[in-house]
């Protein structure tokens, strides 16, 4: 037998130490995703734990693709968040003089060759370096001669600006989540820092600004990892110290494919219109790569600043289950007070448009359904499903009709029962309905769902709705009484036909 243990210890991982100053650097160009607002959480965490400082920085150098309703949106979804920002949100397109600062200092240090390099040459490289199974990596020409660079700059040709690669070196990354991730300079090529327009790359503004605005931890999607050695060249090239890195996994969905629209996974604020709610949200994006423990999953903003860490992030791909969302959402509207939950419905429902066409007293009679509908709703959203026939006239949906048309005598026998017993009753209390309605159960010897299905149906139109005694109550007695009317005049018709 070799000694070898079973299980391995757990890896001890580094946590951040003292105040960092952390960035959530989105492209304004698209709406705030699942994948960026959790970006935003682990740095906003970070920044809160540590007593650090939280930056946004908008990264538009990208003009065709940025927008302002891209920018606005990604701040209104942050605020909806709470994700508060402590500096910024700066733009990188008001910053270009610190990069043509940045870019003549590598020219002069000689960290960056101007690259001739017409496109079509630049394939023509890598096409031959695969066709020699190699890596189609650019190393530029550097001894373009005065004549060469002459007819060029005749021509109207303008060069780009590589970054010259030390081939023989490499660099090291000691992530937070990754551990020790090494990468070997002959597979790095010598990457543009600023186009022949004299525009810088993304990686040099992200590396500059990391540089200039002091940024001590960069934690970002596991896609940049192979950005980061470019940009730690750069920021070593311009004498800088690189900031350390935690590189977050991937967000798949409960298919294990990468996430999309497909699994629901919407922007924020879809997902808040779509009627989840904030803290549910919030909690969740948490989750999506973090864990506390093996069987936490409920925390508040104050448990997470106290709890997060990035010792704590696992390596693998998160998933994201709108499934889990949702049982998240009831729980915690079930946790808010009656007052609370008013405030987020009566807000969600103004804006879905759901007030439009309703008259004055339809937010107070809202707020009357909230005992009733609070413990039944996972969204937000549900409301209108389950409550909303209080605001309309009758209208049995097709398959409920279907069901009593099935058996109209019964269901003239169950209706017209329990019409009797309420037409009766001196106080249309929730007491005294449930009383009556149970009593006439009993003296037609039913079962409870046979003889309850239909009330719900010739009061709501539906199936599934809000209690059937709370209903009724809800609707008040005059209300109840012409729906039941109604329904049992329309069944009465179907009999005698
Ligand atoms: N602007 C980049 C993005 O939206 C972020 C890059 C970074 O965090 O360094 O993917």
């Amino acid at each position: 037998m070799h000694g070898y243990p079973c299980c391995m210890p757990p890896i001890q991982r580094r946590e951040i130490e003292g105040p960092a100053r952390v960035r959530f650097a989105p492209s304004p160009t698209g709406n705030l995703h699942v994948g960026g607002a959790r970006t935003a959480l682990f740095n906003w965490l970070v920044a809160r734990h540590t007593g650090g400082v939280f930056v946004l920085r908008l990264e538009d150098t990208d003009k065709e693709r940025s927008t302002p309703e891209s920018e606005a949106q990604i701040l209104r979804a942050m605020e909806w968040l709470g994700l508060d920002w402590d500096e910024g949100p700066y733009r990188q397109s008001e910053r270009s003089d610190v990069y043509l600062d940045a870019i003549e200092r590598l020219k002069a240090s000689g960290h960056v060759y101007a690259a001739w390099e017409t496109e079509e040459e630049l394939e023509t490289q890598r096409d031959n370096a695969r066709a020699h199974k190699q890596a189609p990596v650019v190393r530029g020409r550097r001894d373009w001669t005065d004549d060469e660079i002459a007819s060029f700059v005749a021509e109207g040709r303008r060069p780009a600006w590589r970054f010259a690669v030390d081939v023989t070196g490499h660099t090291v990354i000691e992530d937070f989540v990754r551990g020790e991730v090494t990468f070997a300079h002959t597979a790095i090529e010598d990457f543009v820092v600023a186009r022949s327009d004299g525009t810088p790359t993304y990686n040099l503004a992200a590396a500059v600004d990391d540089l200039e605005m002091q940024i001590s931890h960069v934690v970002r999607g596991e896609d940049h990892l192979s950005n980061t050695p470019k940009q730690m060249m750069v920021i070593r090239a311009l004498g800088g110290q690189t900031p350390e890195y935690a590189h977050i996994p991937l967000i798949l969905g409960p298919d294990k494919k990468r996430l999309s629209k497909r699994h629901g996974a919407a922007s924020v604020e879809d997902l808040r219109d779509a009627g989840f709610i904030q803290s549910a949200v919030l909690n969740v994006f948490a989750l999506l790569g973090w864990s506390f423990d093996d069987k936490t999953s409920m925390f508040t903003v104050d448990e997470l600043i106290a709890k997060f860490g990035v010792a704590r992030i696992s390596k693998s791909p998160a998933i994201f289950d709108l499934k889990k969302l949702e049982v998240l959402n009831g729980r915690y509207l079930r946790m808010l007070s009656e007052d609370e939950f008013s405030d987020a419905l009566i807000g969600h429902l103004e804006r879905s448009g759901f007030f439009a066409d309703k008259d004055a007293g339809a937010r107070a009679r809202v707020i009357e359904t909230v005992p009733a509908v609070k413990r039944k709703l996972s969204t937000l959203e549900d409301y209108s499903s389950l409550a909303g026939w209080l605001f309309r006239p009758l209208e049995i949906e097709a398959e409920p009709w279907e069901s009593l048309v099935s058996d109209v005598r019964h269901s003239i026998q169950a209706i017209g029962g329990g019409l009797g017993r309420l037409e009766q009753l001196e106080h249309f209390t929730l007491e005294d309905i449930k009383d009556a309605l149970q009593d006439q159960l009993h003296i037609l010897g039913e079962d409870a769902r046979g003889f309850l299905e239909p009330q719900r149906i010739a009061l709501t139109g539906q199936r599934v709705s809000t209690g059937i005694y709370e209903s009724l109550v809800l609707a008040g007695r005059d209300e109840a009484l012409t729906r039941y009317r109604e329904t049992l005049g329309r069944l009465a018709d179907l009999w005698v036909a």
